[in-house]
């Protein structure tokens, strides 16, 4: 029976158990034996308890559960060739040749390259005398399928990332109970959301709660930036509002890539001279990633994770490691190693003040 191991790895988001629930199930399903790897990278480096066979009821409740109930880490040994050969040595001991791998973008790049150096792994192991030539010979060709999961949506080739929609919902759901207090005392709030190079989350969450005003990485405020929000907020203070909401992306930055934070925000719009609100900060922090999966990650985790197996089952060695997209609807297989240039891409092009290249490169259609 072949052997179809899952993992997840790096940042958790929710929606990772309905993959692996999926995952496991469908490879059942297929007449395949399925196996978690429990901690990421670091459990395929480790091993033995790490690396462990499931059946179909041990996956009953996953569907909604958040975070990830086999673990995820980040693995240091992973990064250099000796863990590598060390996870090459644990799949081949468990009979495994086909790894899902449930992640972001470095955990993804990190599955192509050890796809790319299992031969020589294999060979080498075999030269070591840690292997026998005959216990390799099955597993000349190792399979990997990546699944993207990761709260900001911010992998290129795909509409959605599984978990982002929880998180957003999460932060729509926050600011609605700021709201309220927000209204009572004429206050202002500057939230904080997650998002490093990407500001999907903000922008979203700003449409979502009809925030007042929002900075996001990928399109820097012009330099006037706070005579612009300044005068936006007043103009809504006068046709009656009685809440403010500006939202802050982590990684929101000005033109000259200066970080704007949520303190100098505050103190814009606290300023006695000039607007006088009492403002607040609230830093939503890690409730965006924690909870219960929302319906859409359920549903995406799940058909992802059915594709996966399917794409494991029909790979050739000639097939470039794929990963699951959603595009326009529809849940489809795309190269990996090219999507994962591209994110690469759009997060240099910020760090590089490039944000026109870095808006053309996001799939996302953003205007003024
Ligand atoms: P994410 O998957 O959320 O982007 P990381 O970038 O931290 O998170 O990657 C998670 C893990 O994947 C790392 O701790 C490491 O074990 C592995 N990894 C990431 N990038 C590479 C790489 N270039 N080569 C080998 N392993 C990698």
């Amino acid at each position: 029976k072949r052997r179809i191991a899952m993992m997840t790895s790096g940042g958790d988001s929710p929606g990772m158990n309905a993959a692996i629930r999926a995952v496991v199930r469908m490879a059942i399903e297929k007449g395949c034996e399925a196996y978690c790897v429990y901690e990421g990278y670091d459990g395929l480096v480790q091993g033995e308890n790490f690396i462990r066979k499931f059946e179909w009821p041990d996956v009953r409740g996953w569907l909604s559960e958040g975070g990830t109930l086999i673990g995820t880490a980040r693995c240091m040994a992973f990064y250099e060739r000796p863990g590598r050969l060390k996870a090459a040595k644990n799949m081949v001991l468990n009979g495994i040749d086909a790894l899902i791998i449930c992640g972001g973008d470095g955990s993804l790049t990190g599955a192509d390259k050890f796809r790319a150096e299992w031969p020589g792994l294999l060979h080498e192991l075999v030269e070591n005398k840690e292997l026998t030539a005959e216990q390799v010979e099955p597993f000349k060709h190792l399979n990997i399928v990546g699944l993207v999961g990761s709260i900001d949506n911010d992998m290129s080739g795909t509409d959605a990332t599984i978990g982002c929609y929880s998180a957003l919902s999460r932060i729509c759901e926050m600011v609605d109970y700021i709201e309220a207090t927000a209204s009572s005392h004429s206050r202002a709030f500057v939230i904080e959301v997650m998002g490093r190079h990407c500001g999907w989350l903000a922008l979203m969450a700003g449409v979502a709660t009809g925030a007042d005003f929002v900075f996001i990485p990928e399109k820097p405020r012009a330099e006037n930036w706070k005579e612009e929000m300044c005068k936006i907020v007043a103009r809504h203070r006068q046709i009656g509002k009685r809440k403010t909401i500006v939202i802050v992306a982590e990684g929101a930055h000005d033109q000259d890539g200066n970080k704007i934070s949520p303190d100098m925000i505050k103190d814009l719009l606290a300023d006695k001279k000039g607007l006088a609100l009492d403002t607040r900060i609230t830093t939503l922090g890690h409730v965006q990633r924690g909870g219960v999966a929302c319906a859409y990650d359920r549903y995406l985790a799940t058909l992802q994770g059915v594709e996966a197996v399917k794409a494991v089952l029909e790979a050739t060695p000639e097939t470039p490691t794929p990963f699951i997209a959603i595009t326009e609807n529809k849940i489809c297989r795309k190269p990996l190693v090219q999507a994962v240039l591209d994110t690469k891409e759009v997060a240099k092009a910020i760090e590089a003040h490039e944000f026109d290249r870095a808006m053309s490169l996001r799939d996302t259609e953003f205007s003024d």
